[in-house]
């Protein structure tokens, strides 16, 4: 048995109602490229008929398809990084599940892979969600590549391409909470981008919350990045310098015009706020403190409960 050239990532996670129309577009493009592939989906603990479905189609296609099953819900990075360890060929497509990211667009970013780029990330035309995501994902895109020197115009996009050597770097990097497009971003060594098209996610929901999304950038920024420390040392710096400015110039008023109560509401004011932003230093050592804690906890990233395929040659 020959190896494939082409391996093409799913993550899924609840998308009954997407499954079989993806499955069938995606062995449509993939056939049509005349190339031996591979299709390999992660069900990331589905709690509806996903699991069912998936055992369909790797019985209607067991040459091409090959499903890892989770035993429970370890998130869409951990569902890629499994199928990243397994993988067996020379490049790598990810892509949703949800049918927003067309598959049509699959040997576009192939193109430019055997074009010599080592990492192809996908930027969506017309990104198709709502104001609010769009607007959050800007500001937050803007913060996150000055913070990690990461250049990405849409690190939420999943539809994108790697070859080889950088999937197999990402796969063996053993982090526990990370984030894909990222990591692999960091090994690269010629990455380029192309635009994709996008459409509304018609069925199902959206596995995203605000909750999710902000640990999902918090993970990002100190997962991949020390600046958040560094600017609090420097922010601690200069407000500890403005507060000795402070007390030397009521030091002098106290002498000058003797002892005053006025402006307690200005000073509580002052030291509330001084309060916050010790907390918001200490959550932030927790944040990376937690990181610490996961990594050398040594816990599995994920664990398969069956996998379904042919014998490895
Ligand atoms: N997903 C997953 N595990 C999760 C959440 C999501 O495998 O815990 C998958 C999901 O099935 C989909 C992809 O990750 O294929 C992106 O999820 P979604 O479309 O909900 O995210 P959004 O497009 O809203 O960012
Ligand atoms: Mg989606």
């Amino acid at each position: 048995m020959s190896r494939p050239y082409l391996s093409v990532i799913v993550p899924v996670y609840n998308e009954e109602e997407n499954l079989e129309t993806l499955f069938r577009r995606l062995t449509a493009v993939l056939d049509g490229m005349g190339r031996r592939y591979e299709i390999i989906m992660t069900n990331d603990g589905s709690a509806d008929s996903s699991g069912v479905l998936l055992h369909r189609l790797y019985q209607q296609r067991p040459d091409v398809l090959r499903v890892i099953e989770f035993n429970g819900n370890f998130g869409q990075h951990m569902a890629i990084m499994a199928a990243f360890e397994r993988v067996r060929g020379e490049i790598v497509v990810t892509l949703d599940a949800d049918l927003q990211n067309p598959p049509e667009e699959i040997p576009k970013l192939i193109a430019l892979v055997e074009q010599g780029y080592d990492v192809v990330g996908g930027y969506r035309k017309n990104r198709r969600d709502t104001w609010f995501r769009r607007t959050a994902s800007r500001i937050i895109n803007a913060v996150r590549a000055r913070i990690t020197h990461i250049e990405m115009r849409d690190q939420g996009c999943m539809l994108r391409a790697y070859r080889r050597r950088v999937v197999d770097q990402v796969a063996s990097s053993g982090e526990v909470s990370t984030f894909i497009p990222a990591l692999a971003y960091s090994f690269a060594s010629n990455p380029t981008e192309v635009e994709v098209e996008h459409v509304e996610r018609i069925r199902g929901q959206s596995k995203y919350n605000l909750y999710a999304l902000i640990r999902l950038n918090f993970d990002l920024m100190t997962g991949f990045s020390v600046v958040p420390l560094q600017l609090f040392t420097f922010f601690g710096f200069v407000v500890s310098l403005l507060s000795f400015a402070f007390v030397v110039y009521l030091f002098i008023r106290r002498l000058v015009i003797g002892p005053e109560v006025q402006g307690v509401f200005t000073l509580f004011a002052i030291l509330y706020f001084l309060v916050g932003i010790g907390i918001l230093g200490l959550g932030m050592i927790g944040e990376y403190i937690g990181r610490i804690y996961q990594e050398v906890r040594r816990r599995p990233r994920f664990t398969v409960k069956e996998i379904l395929q042919q014998d490895d040659d």
